[in-house]
């Protein structure tokens, strides 16, 4: 039946994503064993062998936190909540670090928002990554505006920033797994964030001009 045949294909997606993750996880960790091979063998060079393998796990921890919306851990409660202090958190937990790039985040929560049927560890996830990204995009720094507000049977969340922006070519790519244009990126953070937008009925939107910004605008339906 077509029932049948979507759950299929989706399996055979979920093949693909995991083999790919995979991949991205065993090249750190052969590398790492191979150093640490090399560690035990001689002292000469310890001090860089150690730099290296702390920055090939660095890369195993990237890829699995930008992952853990899609995984399904046993903690996923739904339930109607306030989204507002979710977004407050964020912020401030990423707050410390933009700064250090002279990236300051200013906040706008409209007040009295009705709370969402959601999962509050999902959407935290989706908030970092999409926060994480408007840093990376300016690398001299700038101001990112965060507005939360109600807009007909939706709450939305638009994340503004002042970055490099995307070229419209590149637009088709994004959030398509692994699709990075970063030296350290891992091109999973987007596709994170669609997955679970998807899952909370809403959507996810991004409009960008190069050299002037990017937008990223997520509507969650209030139920
Ligand atoms: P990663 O951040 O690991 O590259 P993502 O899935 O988070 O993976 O993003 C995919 C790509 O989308 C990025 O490599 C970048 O090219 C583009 N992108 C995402 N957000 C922004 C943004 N705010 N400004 C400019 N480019 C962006
Ligand atoms: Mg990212």
């Amino acid at each position: 039946t077509a029932q049948l045949v979507e759950k299929s294909e989706k399996l055979a997606l979920v093949g693909q994503l995991a083999a790919g993750i995979a991949h991205e996880i065993r090249n750190p960790l052969t590398s790492i064993k191979g150093f640490l091979q090399l560690t035990r063998m001689q002292g000469e060079h310890r001090d860089d062998y150690f730099d290296i393998m702390m920055t090939e796990l660095d890369r195993i921890n990237l890829i699995v936190s930008e992952l853990l919306g899609v995984s399904k851990p046993v903690d996923v409660v739904f339930k109607k909540q306030a989204v507002t202090p979710m977004l407050e958190d964020v912020v401030a937990l990423i707050q410390s670090q933009a700064s250090m790039d002279n990236v300051q985040i200013n906040l706008e929560i409209e007040s009295d928002l009705p709370p969402l049927y959601c999962e509050e560890n999902q959407l935290k996830q989706v908030f970092i990554n999409v926060l994480k990204n408007a840093i990376e995009a300016m690398p001299d720094g700038g101001i990112i505006s965060v507005e939360m507000k109600r807009k007909s049977g939706f709450i939305t969340i638009q994340v503004i920033d002042e970055g490099i922006g995307i070229p419209a070519e590149h637009m088709p790519k994004i959030g398509e797994p692994f699709y990075t244009t970063k030296e350290k990126g891992t091109g999973l953070g987007l596709m994170t964030c669609m997955k679970i937008i998807e899952s909370h009925g809403g959507e996810l939107g991004i409009s960008s001009e190069i050299e002037d910004g990017t937008t990223v605008e997520i509507r969650l339906p209030v139920t």
